[in-house]
């Protein structure tokens, strides 16, 4: 290979010369000149896709939104039918003006979130930001790190503002918040630590890959993934949920007699029943499942316990224990796995397209690797057009809250978990009449009415 070609290569990469020609492709877009490559331009062809699937992503969100107010205000006036001789008229407009405040608040949030995105992408964020690191940083792993950290710790204190609203306005005015501001803070500076803590070796390993990894760098990076989720899934009951919470064995006699004659029925060996203390942040009720193996454990909210009687419990826990019945825990893991392989393949080719970071925006690194910026691009971009799946995941979600209810119901007297259910739509000021399209994107689990219809049957 003679120097000539060196030369030639050299040229290729330099980044003014690269520049010019993104800078020559805008201008031409701007005056609506001739397309370039076979008819069209990649990178413009992105940034077009970028700004129609934003726009449609924000009308999308803002028409569900907007159709849930309508709903949920147009039934304010009066119970359902089916409630009206167990949910009083006052409850019913509280879970309606809740309902519609937090609308209010997600309104913003939608429009915030899209604001944001422009500014990192087209509007150059993410490439200032990069450009800023690189006049003090040298190009290499530390600097890409930084990059990414840049990103998040940015995009979370621009989200700041909003989830102080939410927490101390809405959820304080509807009398849920139980968080004084000195808690939240340290909520706040704890999740800090315990993201970097346990995030930052991850990220660090998964550039670390990109970089050197070759062609299928993906494939390596998509097993650290999944050994680190197993690992943060085994150790978040023991190490990391007791960090923001106190659980405390299930102490209640009665209550435990009854657990441990369902777990026997059941064919569960009983182990890991904890409550946990909830109401230090909210009057809001639950009770979940968590971890799996050695570690898996039936959680209950102190509120929940407060609640309910023990045998609208023991139906809540049927419920729970449905989900492990159904290995719904295992499913999950299994589609979240396929998911992030699909994704990381996907960004694998994505990264080696400089029209990709281009198209978004953003000028690839001359020197050094542009993995962080692919990856922040990923990350950033996804979401927009990931939501028109939304339904899919929600609707899978839903079969499973249901599989869960029938598997409860064969377990212990339908009646106990209709009741229990009732109280806790209640407690939690949840809207008996929400929008039906807005429950088929946004709903994890079925309204009320839905869920209690298919119990009566
Ligand atoms: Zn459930």
């Amino acid at each position: 290979m003679g120097v000539g070609v060196l030369a030639a290569e050299a040229a290729v990469f330099d980044r003014d010369q690269v520049r010019g020609k993104v800078i020559a492709v805008r201008d031409r877009s701007c005056r609506g000149g001739p397309p370039t490559i076979r008819g069209m331009n990649p990178s413009l062809n992105l940034t077009l896709l970028l700004a129609v699937g934003l726009l449609a992503h924000v009308a999308l969100k803002l028409w569900l939104n907007a159709r849930q107010v309508r709903h949920v205000a147009s039934h304010r006036a009066a119970v359902p039918e089916a409630y009206a001789h167990t949910i009083s008229l006052a409850d019913h407009q509280k879970a309606a003006d809740y309902t519609l405040a937090k609308a209010r608040l997600a309104q913003w949030d939608i429009l915030l979130d899209a604001v944001v995105l422009l500014g990192w992408t087209l509007l150059g964020g993410l490439d200032a930001l990069n450009q800023w690191l690189l006049g003090f940083m040298a190009p290499g792993l530390l600097q890409q790190l930084a990059l990414v950290v840049g990103f998040m710790l940015i995009g979370g204190l621009l989200g700041l503002p909003l989830s102080l609203l939410q927490t101390f306005g809405v959820e304080q005015r509807f009398g849920f918040n139980k968080t004084s501001p000195a808690l939240w803070l340290s909520d706040l500076f704890k999740g800090l630590l315990v993201g970097a803590v346990l995030g930052l070796p991850l990220l660090a390993l998964v550039l670390w890959l990109m970089d050197v990894g070759g062609a299928i760098w993906w494939l390596w990076a998509w097993a650290a993934l999944v050994v680190w989720q197993l690992f943060l899934m085994a150790i978040a009951p023991n190490v990391i949920m007791p960090l923001f919470n106190k659980f405390t064995p299930l102490e209640d006699e009665a209550l435990k007699a009854r657990v441990q004659a369902l777990m026997q029925r059941a064919g569960f060996r009983a182990k890991g029943f904890f409550v946990m203390d909830g109401s230090r942040r909210s009057a809001h009720s639950n009770a979940f499942f968590t971890g799996f193996g050695a570690s898996k454990r039936v959680v209950f909210f102190d509120t929940l316990l407060q609640q309910l009687s023990p045998a609208e419990m023991e139906a809540v826990l049927a419920h729970e224990l449905g989900h492990f019945k159904h290995r719904h825990i295992l499913k999950m893991m299994a589609v979240s796995f396929a998911t992030t392989l699909a994704g990381l393949a996907l960004l694998g080719w994505l990264a080696q397209q400089a029209w990709f970071y281009t198209g978004l925006g953003v000028m690839p690194n001359m020197d050094g690797s542009s993995h962080a910026l692919a990856l922040v691009l990923f990350l950033g971009v996804v979401p927009v057009f990931s939501f028109f799946l939304a339904p899919l995941s929600s609707w899978r979600s839903r079969v499973q809250e249901f599989e869960a209810d029938a598997y409860a119901g064969s377990q212990t007297p339908a009646a106990d978990l209709a009741s229990a259910l009732l109280k806790l739509y209640q407690d939690n000021a949840s809207t008996l009449t929400p929008d039906p399209l807005f429950v088929k994107f946004y709903y994890s689990h079925p309204p009320a009415s839905e869920r209690l219809a298919r119990m009566q049957a």
